[in-house]
């Protein structure tokens, strides 16, 4: 039986890439020795931690005025660095909260300045993006910060607030979709998502904005410990850097993100069409906000909603359960997941759907 993850991270892997880490899981590039076993001074790991670096730039475009940076931590231990490294002038700033991952960014920062909500759909049960025309920005901020696609809601931002100080937590739509990087002054995403395997997160940040961190700055989470030492300051993640390199390779070879943007807006569209010419599954999300990433939907019922994922999962359909806060369905179809799988999927909720009329 063919088996389909739906999960909203770890997620699913392309075929070639995990074929590729199998072979050198036990003897990397004819070394002797595995991937997982060799130094991050040795020559094998510097050109994998170049390459890495060097696709990634490549992949989203990112110039020379950017600094790249490969971290642990996790998107969450962003959410303090960028308030500690960024909120050093005014130290004000601005977020528009869209989702759970969006508030805790937002009641995060707040320990380190004035930092307001000048936007937030919670009170729809983050059910769409603001309009980022219409939002009053206050002067004067250090930043304006977003969560570009909202994973537990599944919506997204399609047009990006027009401010010169953006940020942005773009965990779950990085390379997923196609954004301008050059219309932010920073970005980061944990790279269990679309990248590679948890423990590596990314960010790219304007040079000039590097080394004015707050006092209290942590020294693991000063973006000045990490930029000159070419993220080498202390050990890094040797391994998901290394599969985010064979993702990146994989994805430049598919045609990059503009590429994969297609496919994944076509994946989207059958699981929204389906759900929207269905009496038995509901999306509630304001349409023009829909996720390509990430869709939840629910049945009329929590006893059909957990029919379905028992049944989902007995057909090979993994980790299809709604986030605990929002509960139903969601299906998490990043750029890993292939048409095949979304078809499969979308026969299976037709048939659902037939046999519980
Ligand atoms: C998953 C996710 C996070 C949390 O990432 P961690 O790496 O687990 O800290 C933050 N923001 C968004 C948008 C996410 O999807």
């Amino acid at each position: 039986m063919a088996v389909y993850n739906f999960s909203a991270g770890p997620s699913m892997f392309a075929e070639e890439v995990k074929l590729q880490v199998q072979k050198d899981f036990l003897n990397y590039d004819n070394s002797g020795i595995s991937i997982v076993e060799m130094s991050h001074r040795s020559k094998w790991y510097s050109e994998i931690h170049a390459e890495a670096n060097a696709l990634f730039r490549e992949l989203l475009n990112i110039g020379d005025d950017y600094y790249v940076l490969f971290l642990q931590g996790g998107a969450s231990s962003q959410f303090e660095a960028v308030a500690l490294n960024l909120l050093n002038n005014t130290k004000k700033a601005d977020y528009i909260v869209t989702g759970n991952f969006s508030n805790k960014a937002f009641q995060a920062a707040s320990r380190y300045g004035d930092v307001v909500a000048v936007a937030s759909s919670k009170a729809d049960n983050y059910t769409y993006i603001p309009d980022v025309d219409k939002v009053q920005y206050r002067d004067n901020t250090d930043y304006v910060h977003i969560t570009t696609n909202n994973t537990i809601f599944g919506t997204h931002y399609t047009k990006f607030p027009k401010v010169n100080n953006l940020v942005g937590d773009m965990s779950s739509n990085i390379m997923g979709e196609v954004m301008d990087v050059s219309k932010f002054n920073l970005i980061y995403a944990g790279a269990q998502k679309n990248m590679a395997p948890s423990g590596l997160t990314i960010v790219a940040v304007k040079k000039n904005l590097v080394g004015h961190a707050q006092d209290i700055c942590p020294i693991m989470l000063n973006y000045q410990t990490q930029a000159p030492a070419d993220s080498l300051y202390n050990t890094p993640t040797t391994f998901s850097t290394y599969m985010a390199m064979l993702t990146f390779r994989w994805l430049k070879k598919f045609g990059g993100v503009a590429e994969i943007e297609k496919q994944n807006k076509y994946k989207a569209s059958m699981l929204y069409n389906l759900i929207d010419n269905s009496k038995l599954y509901k999306n509630n999300i304001e349409v023009n906000s829909r996720s390509i990433m990430n869709v939840p939907f629910v049945t009329t019922s929590k006893e059909l909603d957990a029919k379905f994922v028992k049944e989902a999962e007995e057909n090979g359909i993994i980790s299809i359960k709604g986030h605990k806060v929002v509960g139903g369905m969601r299906a998490s179809i990043y750029n890993g997941m292939p048409v095949e799988g979304v078809k499969y999927l979308a026969e299976f909720m037709k048939k659902f759907e037939l046999q519980n009329k």
